[in-house]
């Protein structure tokens, strides 16, 4: 028994399932797609083409080798585009599952053995020969080796401060991407959150209820930076600024290097700058304490996010142009309440002033960004595998506690032989692990680990099967 089972059927999944496809010959590879098209997950399965990629079309691929062949289907369904472009995300949706399709079609010609399963993977549990028992759907189990999570974030949780009355009015979404749940133009639409999902929901909103007026709030009212239009050259130090954050003690002084390198190198753009610190970011993280981790998260990350995971140009300037044309305000504020029906009445406190005030919305949309509180989620999944000790949640609640290569820890700190996680689950030990090019990368070296364990593992069972 030497199967391998892929839990999750967005990007990371579709990357880890694909890689696996590709080389894995001593047992079946299953892939539990969950309830969605598969390859898609959140961010790739919008049908709206103003949500675009935040990553330009020559660093987007679902596979570890991938050339430039997003720009080539990209090419083949809008005309010529270039490396350089932002383009729709849905797009690369299709991509996805045109390359999962290729490497599926490879895969029954080489003869190799694999299953999709439509579906969520509801247990997990360890099996006392080894390996794991995994049950989908009601009643279907499967016996595997080896387990991969690829289940993405969870979904969001209602802020603290959100009444049960407003959130059984039915007028507070906590889903971002289900506006067409509302049939009936609102007045005034509120957005919780001033992040990259925030930006895409306001471009629907403003597109999908044209007369609507529109408010973001978030505690700094900041909204990510802007890419360039055209790509950057490297930062020239960049290697010894690279160097003196690993050797820095903790994130004020990061902070400092960071701050210092930027001012002194004036002909340089600072978004090199902190491009350039891509390779070590995952590192950085690692040798941070539990306090200084806290530290960034309280003071630095909001800073961090909105400069490192940047607004394509065009998002940005569609976002300006709703406040020139006074659709749209930001507030700088901290939402203290919200409560009522119809419409709802939300209390907030502005940064600048602390002055409390209370406005009313049709339409309150929480936009607040990935959750990976897994202890306080209602991931059927998890709940079970933090009940059972197989996994345990990340103290600052950053996904589980895992191993530099996404190996569980289990409730003893031990790490759990062939169970495994990729994507944002692993934020706890990465930081820096939900982009596709983090992601493509784990993938890839994920199927390397374990088709080497599979391997072994089945050439150990038919060793003992024959003496
Ligand atoms: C709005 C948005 C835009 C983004 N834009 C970019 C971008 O432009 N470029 C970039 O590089 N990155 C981008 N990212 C980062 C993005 O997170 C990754 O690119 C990637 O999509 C993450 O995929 P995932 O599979 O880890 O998670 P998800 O997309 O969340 O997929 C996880 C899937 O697992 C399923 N699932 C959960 N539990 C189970 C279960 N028990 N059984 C079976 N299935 C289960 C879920 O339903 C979901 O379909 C974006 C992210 C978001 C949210």
């Amino acid at each position: 028994m030497a199967d391998i089972a892929v839990i999750g059927g967005g990007a990371a999944g579709a990357a880890a399932f694909g890689e696996l496809l590709a080389r894995y010959d001593a047992g079946t590879v299953h892939w539990i797609v969950g309830q969605q098209a598969p390859g898609r997950g959140v961010a790739y399965a919008t049908g709206d083409d103003r949500h675009l990629l935040n990553v330009r079309a020559a660093g987007m691929g679902v596979f570890h080798e991938h050339g430039d062949d997003f720009i080539q289907h990209a090419s083949r369904q809008l005309g010529q585009v270039k490396g350089t472009d932002f383009l729709p995300r849905r797009l690369f949706g299709d991509f996805i599952q045109a390359q999962v399709g290729a490497r599926i079609d490879a895969a029954r010609r080489a003869g190799r053995s694999f299953r999709i399963h439509p579906g969520s993977a509801r247990e997990v549990m360890a099996r006392a020969e080894g390996g794991y028992a995994v049950r989908v759907g009601a009643d279907r189990w499967l016996d595997v080796s080896q387990v991969v999570l690829a289940i993405g974030s969870l979904s969001q949780r209602p802020l603290r401060t959100v009444s049960t009355t407003a959130l059984a009015g039915g007028a507070y979404e906590l889903d971002p991407w289900r506006l067409d749940r509302y049939p009936r133009p609102p007045r005034r639409v509120v957005v919780i959150g001033t992040g990259l999902t925030a930006v895409d929901t306001l471009l629907s909103a403003a597109a999908r209820w044209p007369h609507a007026e529109l408010l973001a709030v978030s505690r700094h009212g900041l909204w990510p930076f802007r890419h360039s239009a055209l790509p950057l050259g490297p930062y020239a130090q960049q290697d010894e600024l690279n160097q003196a954050l690993l050797a820095s003690d903790g994130p004020a002084a990061m902070l400092r290097l960071v701050r210092r390198a930027i001012a002194n190198a004036s002909e340089t753009d600072w978004r090199s700058i902190i491009d350039g610190m891509r390779p070590i970011n995952a590192l950085l993280w690692q040798r941070l304490t539990h306090t200084q981790r806290r530290q960034f998260l309280r003071h630095a990350r909001w800073i961090w996010e909105a400069a490192r995971h940047r607004l394509a140009p065009a998002s940005g300037e569609a976002i300006y142009q709703l406040q020139e044309e006074g659709r749209l305000q930001v507030l700088a504020s901290r939402v203290l309440d919200v409560d009522g029906t119809s419409p709802l009445q939300l209390t907030l406190r502005e940064r600048a002033t602390q002055l409390v005030a209370t406005i009313e919305a049709d339409l309150v949309i929480q936009a607040t960004g990935l959750d990976t509180a897994v202890a306080y989620g209602a991931h059927e999944l998890l709940a079970q595998l933090l009940r059972d000790g197989l996994a345990v949640a990340d103290p600052l609640q950053l996904g589980v506690s895992a191993g530099a290569d996404g190996q569980l820890l289990d409730a003893d700190g031990a790490a759990r032989r062939g169970l495994y996680a990729i994507g944002s689950l692993l934020r706890g030990n990465l930081w820096e692990c939900t982009a596709m090019p983090e992601i493509r990368a784990a993938a890839h070296r994920l199927a390397t680990q374990l088709v080497e364990v599979g391997t072994t593992d089945a050439s150990c069972d038919s060793a003992s099967e024959g003496s």
